[in-house]
């Protein structure tokens, strides 16, 4: 049987012994292979020297190696210690305090066993019990001092790694889940050992236990990635990035969220609480949750007045295709947004000026009508049509009779009112596509698209009746009665392009003038007169 024994603890040292040599090679591809492989070489210690006390050696041997074994103790659970600090965060750094209790408790407690023999404090006594003889120790209360020390590290290691696994993103979860059922192995053994040492005829088993536990966690860490360089480097990379970054499992509940997402939330929904463990749809929209065709989608929003986002999802699968979920990442892109917005409105404002421009610079601003420039245009137009359509166009040159008697005798600003009622007459009752101008000082053009000469006539005698029927009170309080004498030319007969068209009008309206005012001739009239 203590044979039996010996060979498991000489298994369970070799074991370690390797585990530790390969940990302690891939220490630059995992930030935990240091830990371990302390872990691992602690134990080694821990197991060599408990095969020792199996063997049929010399008493004090047997004695000496049972204070050894506190060397591999203290250091597999200070080892265990920093291996779960490290999974938690893989970035992890001991404080100097930290360093001075992780070193200075096993050096006290190392210093305890070594003297024990002056003062029986850690062992009250040891020796041979029981038929067949075996090795037992009574233990003193240092011993539960240092035991109660060592279980609140191992509780310390558990919380640290509960912790983890919550956050951990779901590919890495189920290792930390078996480091942690490992973990369980050396409580229990050693539960059993302590509350109970003669169950097993006064065995410790607690050093195989402790070789699960590194065994399976080395497992998690040297094969299946756990805190591999290129995860954690990741991690370390999602946490630097500014987007944020929401991890949805397959059952929509929120798995990880990232600084710059946290910072967001806190920012825009102030009143969520940590959103790691939240259902998704509490602060993602029924968009961001929706069928991912293709597995990818992106999107614009306003997440909140004032934050707009770009919205980029990929759907995550394992390696077998199976769906674990999807990563919602978003960026912040209110400055774009709110830039581009304040540039619409400024494109919106400088057309609108230019337009107005545009319009004022073909208009009169003294009675509203339009002024020369826009007559050589919209003469130029309706000639072009009315070649092309083989139609007529008539031209009204009028002139206010004499106007400058009304400037003498009311003054510069009578004279503008009669102007402006007289420009009022001549659009008040336009014809469909008729165009007023007012050619500068006190001479309108009137252009009549479509009309023959009878129009033309009848329509000029109108307009000059209008305006001879006005009476306009100046300031003052004078009645002015405006006249105006009218020359009309119709295309084609009178002339074929703009300018003698004008000129043809021009004649007429001098012979009006001349006929004596008030007066309405056509430049046909003349010629055949
Ligand atoms: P006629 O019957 O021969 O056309 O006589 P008239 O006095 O109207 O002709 P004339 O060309 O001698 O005078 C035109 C006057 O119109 C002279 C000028 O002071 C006046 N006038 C030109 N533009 C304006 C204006 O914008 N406002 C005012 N109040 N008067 C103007
Ligand atoms: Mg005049
Ligand atoms: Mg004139």
């Amino acid at each position: 049987m203590q044979e039996l024994l010996a060979a498991a603890f000489a298994v369970s040292a070799a074991l370690t012994t390797a585990t530790a040599v390969v940990a302690r090679r891939r220490r630059s591809a995992t930030p935990a292979a240091t830990a371990l492989a302390g872990t691992c070489a602690s134990l080694a210690l821990w197991s060599a020297v408990t095969v020792l006390v199996h063997l049929d050696l010399p008493p004090v041997v047997h004695v000496w190696a049972s204070y050894a074994a506190f060397v591999g103790v203290l250091g597999c659970v200070v080892g265990l210690y920093l291996l779960a600090r490290t999974i938690a965060d893989p970035h992890h750094r001991p404080s100097r305090r930290q360093v001075a209790v992780l070193t200075g408790v096993p050096g006290l407690v190392l210093v305890a066993v070594a003297t024990d023999p002056l003062h029986h404090l850690f062992f009250r006594s040891t020796g041979y019990v029981g038929d067949p003889a075996h090795f037992s120790v009574v233990f003193g209360p240092l011993f539960w001092v240092h035991t109660a020390w060592c279980y609140g590290l191992l509780a310390l290691a558990v919380a640290h790694l509960v912790r983890a696994r919550r956050r951990a993103p779901a590919v890495l979860r189920h290792q930390i889940t078996s480091v942690l059922v490992a973990a369980a192995a050396p409580l229990a053994g050693n539960v059993v050992n302590i509350s109970a040492p003669d169950l097993f005829a006064g065995q410790d088993f607690t050093p195989l236990c402790f070789t699960v536990t590194a065994l399976v966690s080395a497992r998690a860490v040297l094969r299946q990635g756990l805190l591999g360089v290129v995860p954690v480097a990741r991690a370390a990379v999602l946490e630097t990035v500014t987007d944020a970054v929401v991890v949805v499992d397959a059952g929509g509940a929120v798995v990880d969220v990232n600084a710059a997402g946290r910072a967001m939330l806190r920012q825009a929904r102030p009143d969520l609480p940590d959103p790691v463990g939240l259902p998704a749809r509490s602060f993602l929209s029924a968009r961001a949750l929706a069928g991912l065709p293709g597995g990818y989608t992106r999107y614009a929003l306003e997440y909140v007045p004032g934050l707009h986002l770009d919205v980029r999802i990929t759907a995550i699968a394992d390696d077998r295709g199976r769906a674990l979920g999807r990563v919602v990442v978003a960026r912040d892109v209110t400055e774009q947004v709110e830039t581009r917005q304040h540039l619409e409105d400024q494109l919106a404002l400088v057309e609108r000026l230019r337009a107005q421009l545009a319009e004022d610079s073909v208009r009169d601003p003294l009675t509203g009508l339009h002024n020369r420039r826009f007559l050589d245009v919209a003469l130029a137009t309706e000639l072009e049509r009315a070649a092309r359509q083989g139609s007529s166009l008539g031209v009204l040159t009028l002139d206010a009779d004499r106007f400058k008697a009304v400037n003498d005798t009311h003054g510069h600003a009578a004279g503008d009112d009669v102007l402006v009622a007289i420009a009022g007459t001549l659009t008040a009752g336009a014809r469909q596509g008729e165009v007023a101008v007012r050619c500068g000082g006190e001479e309108f053009v009137v252009l009549l698209p479509g009309a023959d000469a009878r129009a033309v006539h009848r329509r000029a005698e109108e307009l000059r009746a209008a305006c001879a029927a006005l009476r306009v009170t100046v300031g003052g309080g004078a009645l002015v009665r405006p006249t105006v004498s009218v020359g009309t030319a119709v295309h084609p007969g009178d002339g074929v392009d703009a300018a003698s068209l004008l000129a043809a009008a021009d004649r007429a309206l001098y012979a009006a003038k001349a006929a004596g005012r008030d007066r309405v001739v056509a430049a046909g009239g003349l010629v055949a007169g």
